[in-house]
């Protein structure tokens, strides 16, 4: 029989150098003695950052076609080396772009949605015992002009790929090794699960947890894709099984992101909110009692594109910066009137600009200086340390 096939996808951390390069040359190595390995890669380190800043360096508005051009350069870089890597321990690889495995988008550049993965050229490579490398996070449009997934879109690459070929074995390799109640990075007490429920990563994802794209846990929930968290610095330590799995009520994880709020005043919400809603992934509006004032509360990361819009239109806003999202994720804890006590215990102190509480989420909106020690305190509350 043959050996199953493997979707392997490394993040830009784990392909940050050249000498990470070949260490993850030699995870696939081992890997390949009982799997048939099929490479995502992501670009090197801050590669994608890098290009982003001598894009805006050149122009405050590059166009958005060839910023797709410019960062799909990224995944090129790591997937060659990748590839010559591989070569060197006897291994036969190829690589290849997203267009020319045919990744299929919509024809929309910077965050383009994946309609079809057509998995030309990987079948055959395949077939000739050979190992594919694919460049994450990249594709073609429909009209064939090159498109990019969104921030953080390999992993999308990976899971749909996986999926395409039939829910095959999936395993992420990142800086950490799982998912943890926290960011093990900031915080080294953090618990680590073995296993956790697509539903409570993608809430996390959303909420800021930087392990995993939630788009790329939202697509593989809706196939039932099971797949792995794994460390590329240290895989011998096993990682996090992600699956379909009903676990205990409860808060199982906290996460963060740094949000901006605009008062937008003297805008017609109907007119404003169809632009704003095109371009930007609102997590909070609302408008006063007297409708004059509109409240976006949104991702800092999207305050420029948000000031663009509001430039074109003609109204006079405000922004208040510096503001952290903190979110709570686990089943049932917004219907849960003891953990809501115990969260109003915690803030009760505290100024909160914005609460939302959905059955699976409770994030409250307050001053960034404040992370650390509600974070902390949430944690104690909540039992998420080791
Ligand atoms: N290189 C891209 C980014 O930095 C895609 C990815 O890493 O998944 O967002
Ligand atoms: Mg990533």
């Amino acid at each position: 029989m043959d050996r199953p096939i493997c979707v392997m996808k490394f993040g830009g951390s784990s392909v940050g150098s050249v000498e990470r390069i070949l260490r993850v040359a030699d995870i696939i190595y081992r890997k390949s003695k009982d799997y048939r390995p099929i490479i995502v890669v992501s670009a090197m380190g801050n590669t994608t950052d890098r290009l982003l800043g001598m894009a805006y360096s050149i122009t405050k508005d590059p166009p958005p076609r060839e910023i797709d051009m410019l960062l799909t350069a990224g995944e090129r870089i790591s997937m060659a080396l990748l590839s010559m890597a591989l070569h060197e321990k006897g291994l036969e690889a190829l690589s290849f772009t997203g267009s020319q495995v045919g990744i299929i988008t919509e024809n929309r550049f910077n965050k383009a949605r994946v309609l079809e993965v057509k998995l030309l050229r990987v079948k055959e490579a395949l077939n000739e015992g050979k190992i594919p490398v694919i460049a994450g996070f990249q594709g073609v449009s429909t009209k064939k002009e090159i498109t990019t997934l969104g921030r953080g879109g390999s992993d999308l690459t990976a899971v749909a790929l996986a999926i395409s070929l039939g829910g095959v074995r999936c395993e992420i390799y990142t800086d950490v090794d799982g998912v943890y109640s926290l960011d093990p990075k900031k915080y080294p007490f953090a618990r680590k699960y073995d296993r956790i429920s697509f539903e409570v990563l993608s809430e996390l994802s959303f909420a800021g947890a930087k392990v995993m794209h939630s788009r790329a846990v939202n697509l593989a929930a809706k196939y039932d894709l099971p797949f792995y968290i794994l460390s590329s610095f240290h895989p011998e330590k096993g990682g996090t099984v992600v699956e379909r799995y009903l676990e205990s009520p409860g808060v199982k994880g906290i996460a963060y992101k740094n949000v901006v709020m605009f008062d937008v005043e003297g805008a017609d919400d109907r007119f404003i909110l169809e632009d704003i809603l095109q371009e930007i992934e609102i997590i909070n509006y609302s408008h006063d009692s007297t409708g004059k004032h509109l409240i976006f509360t949104i991702e800092e990361g999207d305050k420029s594109a948000m000031i663009k819009i509001l430039s074109n239109s003609n109204v006079r806003y405000t922004i208040r910066e510096e503001l952290v999202m903190i979110s709570i994720v686990g089943w049932g804890i917004g219907s849960s009137p003891e953990i809501r006590d115990q969260v109003s215990d915690v803030l009760r102190n505290e100024h909160v600009y914005n609460i939302s509480i959905s059955d699976m989420r409770i994030s409250f909106v307050v001053d960034a200086p404040k992370k650390d020690e509600l974070v902390r305190k949430l944690s104690e509350r909540f039992n998420l340390l080791v």
